[in-house]
């Protein structure tokens, strides 16, 4: 374990203006662990300052993302919006130190500037005349802007992004406190960060440019610097950054439409621009000891859907049947009666199942009506040839002790009487059952529904050699 100075705090900055973002839920995976592994703390905090556009929907959605992925946080959640008395107060803090000023440019002065810029073709930077002005002027309305540094250089070592400079000219003295006396972001997330004793920020790299002005800020109060360690963002399987047309991007949707598990999700998302040598399956405990920042890959990594379903697969496999039954059993609207027999066929089903809608496809049979419903392949299965064979089946059947190895002995006697392999008696009888082509094995099938639901299912479908 790597030792840090200060004792670890990281945090989650999550805007609830949406859904619980595949990308923030990344984000806030790689902060929880990074603090788990140093021992340190993960805090939440929600950026609700956007008031227009934030809402109790979109913070409950966070909520409710996080703790379906175990991603604790320590103490209660922070709303950024309760701190803006204090956002004023660090603003006229660094006004009084002369590291800020009043700014009374209009509107229009400020777009005469920025249209001069375009004509002359240069980059627009602002250029306000009250940058070494220090008188008041009580009636005019005015922003607080920083004064940033104009000679030199930034740097930042960023733990995943490696050194990364900008030149101060480029730095522009952006506003900290609007003229309704309202912060802006980028001064916000300074001062919260500072006074949640926050020492690493991990985010997406969309906000690397922020953290050159941020640290601008953080350099004229004189505070402690975080380290910085920028994330570079999902990408889809196409390689362009990860957006609606790629579907799926709310956390919900993984959990609700489909239908995976957040141990797989979580495994996923770790894998997703970090990495353990080949490891692929990780459980929480080993990402607690083997998260680190040094193996955060530079470059996106894309988003694969399928492998996201592999994953799934595995751990609905080892999962508990009693606790994907629960899961299930929603979706069918099953009785108590219902869900016994589901959970006694869990272990079959489960085997092949790679997320909890096809688990409750495959489930279906168990509690289908008579006469059942066929799919396509299934129906084609069902010749008269082959419902013959079901009546040689039904006969057999009929008279044996219902359990998995007598069934199974009656099944294969009867194949052989015809001169057939097994197969070729199992398919129909599997299609008469299920309605399906694919299902648990054949003898767990008729043990699971039980001997007079079995008869009555072969009956429905079977032909008398004679008829
Ligand atoms: N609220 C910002 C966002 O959702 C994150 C700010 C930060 O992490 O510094 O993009």
């Amino acid at each position: 374990m790597t030792t840090e100075a200060r004792p670890v705090v990281t945090r989650f900055a999550p805007s609830p203006t949406g859904f619980l973002h595949i990308g923030g839920a990344r984000t806030a995976l790689f902060n929880w662990l990074f603090a788990r592994h140093h021992g340190g703390r993960f805090l939440l905090r929600i950026e609700d300052t956007d008031k227009a556009r934030s809402t109790q929907e979109a913070i409950d959605a966070i909520l409710d993302g996080m703790r379906w992925l175990k991603l604790d946080w320590d103490g209660h959640e922070y709303y950024q919006s309760q701190f803006w008395a204090r956002h004023a107060e660090v603003a006229r803090k660094l006004l009084d130190r002369g590291h800020a000023y009043r700014c009374y440019m209009t509107q229009e002065e400020l777009t005469a500037q920025r249209e001069k810029a375009q004509a002359e073709r240069r980059p627009f930077r602002i250029e306000s005349p009250w940058r070494e002005v220090t008188d008041e002027r009580s009636e005019t309305p005015f922003v607080i802007r920083l004064k940033a540094p104009r000679d030199g250089e930034t740097v930042i070592e960023d733990r995943v992004q490696g050194r990364v400079a900008v030149q101060n000219v480029e730095l522009d003295d952006f506003v900290l406190l609007r003229s309704d006396g309202t912060p802006t972001y980028m001064l916000a997330v300074v001062v919260d960060d500072h006074d949640m004793g926050v020492t690493h920020v991990i985010r997406g790299d969309d906000h690397l440019n922020n953290a050159f002005r941020q640290l601008a800020i953080i350099r004229a109060m004189g505070w402690p610097e975080p380290i910085y360690a920028h994330v570079p963002l999902i990408h889809g399987p196409d390689g362009a950054k990860l957006s609606k047309r790629h579907g799926a991007l709310g956390v919900d949707a993984y959990r609700d439409e489909l239908g995976l598990l957040p141990e797989a999700v979580s495994n996923y998302l770790l894998r997703l621009g970090w990495g353990h040598g080949d490891d692929e399956i990780i459980s929480r405990e080993q990402a607690i000891e083997w998260f680190d920042l040094a193996n955060v890959g530079k470059s996106p990594s894309r988003f694969d859907f399928k492998k996201l379903e592999n994953l799934n697969g595995h751990y609905i496999r080892e999962a508990e049947d009693g606790r994907l039954a629960e899961l299930v059993a929603p979706k069918l609207g099953l009785d108590n009666g219902q869900r016994e027999l589901l959970l006694r066929a869990m272990p079959e089903l489960k085997a092949r199942a790679h997320d909890l809608n096809q688990l409750a496809e495959a489930s279906k049979f168990l509690f289908a009506s008579r006469p059942l419903q066929f799919d396509e392949a299934a129906s084609v299965l069902l010749t008269p040839e082959s419902r013959v064979l079901l009546s040689h089946a039904y006969k057999a059947l009929a008279g044996v002790e219902w359990n998995h190895d007598a069934l199974e002995q009656s099944v294969r006697e009867v194949a052989d009487a015809q001169d057939l392999k097994l197969g070729k008696l199992a398919q129909p009888l599997r299609a008469a059952l299920t309605g399906r082509t694919t299902s648990p094995g054949i003898f767990n099938v008729l043990a699971l529904l039980g001997k007079s639901e079995s008869l009555a299912r072969i009956e429905d479908q079977m032909l008398e050699p004679n008829e």
